[in-house]
């Protein structure tokens, strides 16, 4: 075998006059009929090589190569001649005359570019996934996100955390999604559940004295897949003993000041902004905005206290409240129509709206308020002679109004995050501990029944727990939730009391966490810790808006690897040993 003696991105004019001897793809070829060449690549670059025809054994073996190739060729380095230097890559200022060649393998013609980025539809991407990693794109995102986890790991191994591995195979968590489960052949009809989290294998280390933990730990969630989530994913699971909400969010920020200046070449000033969840959402009507969009909700509900606009004024009269919304887009009456509509889906009563153009105001209530009250929205709404859109919902429920409106911001908000390049982070503090699900109709948590509830708030509100801080923390990058954490409960009785709230029973609370339970009597420090979106986090610093493309081998939105087929169908013997009958075949489905 032709072995290589240098990759195809390392030869310099240093190297004119080497024998050397390179391996890779067969990248493109450009036949200038009597003389041949070829740019040879593998994943650390591309060298011309040159066969030239008083070679002619050679010469007529190279005639027959085809686009993606394996060779090996030994040649010797020569200068190119002016004209033809490219200094576009790193090796070309030189060529290689080749004397030898070794065709390892040949190619069909592949499905899909590899050498250049053109618009190849996502499924033919994932289904050749193997010819789309050999793509520039998808090769330089896979090594930065291995030099992230090694940054990753150093920071973490520096500060004295260990690195242990939790199991796959285990018993379902707590993190609020459906689990993927796993039957077990030597216990029939009982099943694994792989982890959402290793939420409470990381609480059971602190517990059992490790102290200071890490993990890049795969996680697994059986959701009905929104656009950009993956059944499997990633996470920097990290927890810490002896520890204050502060002293997890100060190690927080360094590891992001750190690896932003690493990998963005931007200083993140510490500490970070921090807004409070209540905070957030008058302002942004989410939890995860993009607060570099400036345009905030307003409460104007003073300013139409005394208003002839009956809607307006019913709605104050209960004790609810009015809020806008700016933007910088003159609406038409149609996309108006159709953003009304929706929120009305998620609940709204209507959608007011009023369109400046060119210091004009049009609204379908203008009729209904006085010029005051349009001179005081205005000022209020801080539209500064702008052109634009002011959106107004009113409610009784306040959170309802910011959820509305924080519909709409978002919407805006993606539309400005296209165009730009920025960097918006911050923290977001004292959420809720429980919410009200719709879906189960019933108390959940909000983050995940071991956070500790503010305890000034628990003794407050037991009656009324939705009024219940917790201690948790989410870390927002870009209008995502990139870290997630909490103070975990340390106490049994507090365990207790929230699973209380939650209406878990003794029993179903000794059957689910039992072991977990039994843990929390022997001794536990105070302890907190977060967990990091780690695909997410690469693709903000890649720049790329999916995090499939920073995944060597994801799923499609609706969990199917296009490569391998998985899931597939099982052979009947398998099923049989498990005990498992199928009843429905994927005809059904
Ligand atoms: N286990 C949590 C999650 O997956 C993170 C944490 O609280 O550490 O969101």
């Amino acid at each position: 075998m032709l072995k290589r003696t240098h990759t195809c991105g390392e030869l310099r004019i240093s190297d004119v006059g080497k024998t050397v001897i390179l391996n890779g793809w067969v990248d493109r070829i450009r036949d200038l009929g009597g003389i041949l060449f070829i740019l040879l690549r593998d994943r650390y670059g591309i060298t011309q090589i040159v066969f030239e025809p008083s070679n002619i054994e050679v010469y007529e073996m190279a005639k027959e190569l085809g686009p993606e190739y394996v060779i090996g060729i030994r040649g010797k380095v020569r200068k190119r001649p002016d004209e033809a230097m490219n200094p576009k890559i790193p090796t070309g200022e030189i060529e290689v005359i080749v004397d030898e060649m070794e065709i390892f393998s040949k190619s069909k013609i592949p499905p899909i570019y590899v050498n250049r980025e053109d618009d190849t539809s996502e499924e033919m991407r994932m289904r050749y996934r193997y010819l789309d990693l050999r793509r520039e794109g998808m090769k330089k995102n896979l090594l930065l996100r291995h030099e992230m986890a090694v940054f990753v790991r150093n920071f973490f191994n520096e500060r004295d955390f260990v690195e242990i591995e939790t199991p796959i195979l285990t018993k379902s968590t707590p993190e609020g999604a459906r689990d993927f489960l796993v039957p077990s052949r030597l216990k029939p009809g009982r099943f694994y559940a792989l982890p959402q989290s290793p939420q409470l294998f990381k609480q059971i280390l602190m517990i059992s004295g490790f102290d200071r933990y890490y993990q890049l730990a795969r996680c697994f969630r059986d959701e009905d897949f929104r656009a950009d989530r993956q059944p499997e994913f990633t996470q920097v699971d990290v927890e810490m003993s002896f520890v204050e909400r502060e002293d997890v969010l100060d190690l927080a920020e360094d590891l992001f000041v750190e690896l932003i200046r690493k990998f963005k070449g931007i200083e993140l000033e510490k500490p970070f902004r921090r807004f409070t969840y209540v905070d957030v959402m008058e302002r942004y009507g989410s939890d995860k905005p993009i607060t570099v969009f400036e345009h905030e909700l307003k409460d104007l509900s003073d300013l139409f206290k005394e208003t002839d606009f009956k809607v307006f004024r019913n709605v104050l009269e209960k004790g609810g409240v009015v809020k806008g919304l700016f933007v910088e887009k003159k609406h038409t009456r149609g996309e108006i129509g159709k953003l009304e509509d929706e929120l009305k889906r998620k609940g709204a009563k209507g959608l007011v709206w009023f369109i400046l153009d060119g210091g004009e105001v049009r609204s379908p209530v203008m009729k209904f308020l006085s010029e005051s009250e349009v001179r005081s929205l205005l000022e209020r709404m801080e539209t500064k002679d702008r052109d634009g859109t002011i959106f107004m919902v009113a409610d009784e429920e306040r959170m309802h109004v910011n959820e509305l409106l924080g519909i709409l911001r978002s919407k805006f908000e993606k539309e400005f995050a296209e165009k730009e390049d920025f960097l918006d982070v911050f923290w977001v503090i004292d959420f809720p501990m429980f919410e009200w699900s719709e879906e189960e109709g019933r108390i959940v948590a909000n983050h995940h029944p071991f956070t500790m509830p503010n305890s000034e708030d628990l003794e407050r509100y037991e009656d009324d727990p939705l009024k219940i801080r917790a201690l948790s923390y989410d870390l927002v990058v870009n209008g995502y939730e990139i870290l997630s954490g909490s103070i975990r409960i340390h106490d049994r009785k507090i365990q207790e009391k929230v699973f209380n709230i939650l209406g878990i029973d003794e029993k179903e609370a000794k059957e689910r966490f039992g072991f977990f339970l039994e843990a929390l009597e022997y001794g536990v420090p105070p302890h907190g810790g977060f967990a990091i979106g780690f695909d997410r986090l690469v693709a903000v610093i890649a720049g790329e808006r999916s995090i499939r493309d920073v995944i060597a081998f994801p799923k499609t939105t609706s969990g199917v690897d296009l490569m391998t087929g998985a899931p597939s169908e099982v052979r009947k013997e398998q099923l049989e040993e498990l005990g498992i009958d199928v009843k429905i075949g994927s005809d059904d489905l």
